[in-house]
């Protein structure tokens, strides 16, 4: 029978335990019936402090693997190493705090199941959409940027909640990026998508592990490993300013050696330093981020590193 790995990562989830393992049976008995498949539930544990992975391996049930990382490597690593350890014919990767209900759960699987052609469905917010404007514009303009001129297209909005067929997981796998940007990655891979929308559910309990800072960070992080346009808005802002520079320079030449007249020095001078430096400065900041992302890469240390393996019915491994 085929089978469907429930892939969920989780950091200090401790007060959704017994809410998850109940929502992973009901998945389990569901799937089972509506379209015959197994359930292979693979937690990754990435590196919480409070008693999750103990909650969870009393209250899970069936099939059920925990992978335990050394330390917190992040969301995005976490779920990678979870696609690396689930075996199943299809991937669906959820959050742990179930934001993501389980009819939007039974609505991916349905839409990829009904359609042979599809590799990947990807959920969208739909609440976004509603969002206050201002962050909106700036959405718009994130995307914007980072899907000038690329050969694939970002989706707005779509995060890892998503189902794929074990191919596209695999390609997912091949890609060893040390600096992950999910959204950038699923697109980048291509395959057969479609997005479907959704709303996710407030959270019950615990809180959101994410910082607006965080959250800025990941957005440079995107950029940084997937676009090279601000780098080269940079250059152009840099060749406009140098052909004003020349300009102005040769419109004092002739004011002083043709009309001599005086050219007032000190407010030109402070105006071009500063305009100069400052353009400088924000290249060297810029140039320095392009380069921290290269410096991960090239150091080439393993992704993440797992602790033990817990198992259903078995000793940790
Ligand atoms: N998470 C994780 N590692 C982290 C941060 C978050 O595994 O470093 C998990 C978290 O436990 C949850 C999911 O990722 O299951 C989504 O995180 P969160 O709910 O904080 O994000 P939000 O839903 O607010 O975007
Ligand atoms: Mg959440």
């Amino acid at each position: 029978m085929p089978t469907l790995s429930l892939v969920a990562p989780f950091l200090n989830e401790q007060e959704s335990v017994t809410d998850f393992a109940r929502f992973t049976k009901r998945l389990g008995c569901d799937i089972k019936k509506r379209f015959n498949l197994d359930l292979e539930v693979v937690l990754v544990d990435d590196g919480s402090t409070d008693d999750s992975v103990v909650r969870y391996r009393n209250a899970l049930e069936g099939n059920w693997r925990i992978v335990e990382l050394s330390r917190n490597f992040g969301k995005e690593i976490a779920l990678f190493s979870g696609i690396e350890e689930s075996k199943g014919d299809f991937v669906l990767m959820v959050d742990a705090d179930l934001q993501h209900t389980f009819s939007v759960c039974m609505e991916l699987i349905n839409e990829l199941l009904a359609d042979d052609e599809l590799d990947v469905v990807y959920s969208v917010r739909a609440d976004r959409l509603e969002e206050s404007r201002s962050k909106a514009v700036f959405s718009k303009l994130f995307y914007r940027l980072i899907n000038a001129g690329q050969r694939f297209t970002i989706p707005e909005n779509a995060g890892d909640f998503r189902i794929m067929r074990r191919e596209a997981a695999e390609a997912l796998r091949t890609i060893r990026d040390k600096r992950r940007f999910n959204k950038g990655l699923y697109a980048w891979m291509g395959f057969r998508q479609k997005g479907i929308l959704y709303t996710p559910s407030p959270r019950t309990s615990g809180s959101t592990k994410w910082s607006k800072m965080g959250l800025a960070a990941l957005s440079l992080e995107g950029i940084t490993s997937f676009s090279a346009v601000p780098l080269r808005i940079m250059s152009v802002i840099g060749v406009i300013i140098g052909l004003l520079g020349v300009m102005y320079g040769a419109e004092i030449v002739v004011k002083g050696l043709i009309f001599d007249t005086d050219v007032p020095g000190y407010p030109s001078l402070m105006a071009s330093i500063s305009v100069l430096g400052g353009f400088n400065l924000a290249l060297l900041g810029l140039l320095g981020e392009y380069i921290w992302v290269t410096i991960g890469e090239v150091k080439d240390r393993p992704l993440y590193i797992v602790r033990r393996i817990h198992r259903s019915g078995g000793k940790p491994q």
